[in-house]
């Protein structure tokens, strides 16, 4: 099996995890092809995720736009709130099909704990969530979260005690402990097979939005447009038209206070090709090779790389990367909140705000839809501080 996109990609990992990988892919397919998990899968997801999200029409923010017809994607309707538990269920699942005996993460802005301890208690299964200190302080809500559902949040001091070194100690606490362990990733990143596992995992998102499009538009969209932190929501959308190439393919980076500043979370824009959590890929680092800190108002976009096959994919020109920064991304918000009473997450109006940058270019029968990932409640203190320090 090919474990590369292009260069990117790989397993950068300890040789003692090389069996546990292997297994993993060996279990995953064999998962795949058996109609009983997919079915099982699907069954969640219907009754307990709550798919499928609709494709809705903003008619009024296409209208703002004067251009071309905007359709949200609406995963922030989903369960929890995001995109993140379609990928949580599937690996979930999968692990305890492997006989795992408990499940470990790590988690930035908490999201992805939540995704998994809400999986973890659904299944009856033990978990712990690794957080940076930094983060468990800045992020106390989804911390209370975690801990309601039963989880056991770590919280990690070692380092910047932000996701980075959470990324480090729960690689190494799976080290110890694989393969009773299963290691919970959040997105398409990681030591192969995980980019292949939460790509299939996401692309529900993308196989109905395109069967959606056709049925309400009669026709495919000319653009699909997603944010891209570690990249899964963007690559579960993208993967339902990557064999359309009729469709542009755009993800949109968190450029913080500017690219140019060195305030940003924009991996392919501003960073470098090196290795990070297993893989070779883009990723924010210093000459020497140490990751250095991420900054967005979107604590969710603040993962210090992105997926390999966005890397790749970046460097084919199959989709394209874009920036948004701070500045946009809340103006973004405000615009959809008033327009079509839809209040966002913060990465998600990321997206958003590229769409306001792209459909007034475009001609009125053209048709954009963008990932809606997730529902901003999460968010309402984080703009209101950023509002009074910056307007
Ligand atoms: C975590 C998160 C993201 C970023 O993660 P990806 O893997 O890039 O999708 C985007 N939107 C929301 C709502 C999130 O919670």
């Amino acid at each position: 099996m090919n474990t590369h996109y292009g260069i990117y990609g790989g397993q950068y990992i300890a040789e003692t995890l090389m069996p546990t990988l292997k297994e993993l892919e060996r279990q995953y397919f064999l998962a795949k092809e058996d109609p009983t998990f997919q079915a099982e899968l699907d069954d969640l997801l219907k009754h307990y995720v709550g798919r499928e999200s609709p494709l809705y029409h903003a008619k009024r923010l296409s209208e703002f736009c004067g251009g071309a017809q905007i359709y949200l994607k609406r995963e922030d309707l989903n369960h929890t709130g995001a995109h993140k538990v379609n990928n949580t269920l599937g690996q979930v699942l999968l692990a305890r099909r492997m006989g795992c005996k408990r499940l470990i993460a790590e988690t930035g802005a908490g999201m992805h704990g939540v995704a998994t301890a809400t999986m973890a208690a659904l299944f009856g299964m033990p978990c712990e969530v690794f957080m940076g200190a930094v983060d468990v302080e800045r992020q106390a809500p989804n911390v209370e979260r975690m801990e309601c559902l039963g989880t056991t949040v770590r919280s990690i001091t070692e380092g910047s005690a932000t996701l980075k070194d959470a990324m480090n100690a729960a690689i190494r606490e799976w080290t110890a402990t694989a393969p009773e362990t299963f290691y919970v990733i959040g997105t398409v990143a990681g030591p192969y097979p995980y980019p292949m596992m939460v790509k299939d995992f996401q692309a529900v998102i993308g196989h109905e939005a395109r069967r959606q499009c056709l049925e309400q538009t009669g026709k495919l969209p000319e653009e699909v447009i997603a944010c891209v932190g570690g990249g899964s929501n963007a690559m579960g959308i993208f993967a339902g038209f990557e064999n359309d190439p009729s469709v542009r393919l755009t993800g949109v980076e968190a450029g913080g206070e500017g690219v140019a500043t060195g305030n940003h979370a924009a991996s392919i824009n501003g960073g470098q090709v090196g290795i990070l959590h297993g893989a070779k890929t883009y990723l924010l680092q210093r000459p020497d090779g140490q990751v250095t800190p991420t900054y967005s108002v979107s604590a969710g976009l603040d993962y210090p790389g992105v997926g390999p096959e966005h890397a790749y994919w970046a460097d084919l020109g199959k989709a394209h990367y874009e920036v948004i920064n701070d500045d946009e991304a809340i103006d973004a918000f405000d615009t959809l909140c008033r327009l079509e009473g839809i209040i966002p997450a913060l990465e998600s109006s990321h997206a958003v705000a590229q769409a306001l940058k792209s459909a007034p270019l475009r001609a009125k029968s053209d048709v954009i839809i963008v990932n809606l990932s997730g529902r901003g409640d999460k968010d309402m203190e984080n703009i209101r501080e950023w509002k009074k320090q910056h307007r």
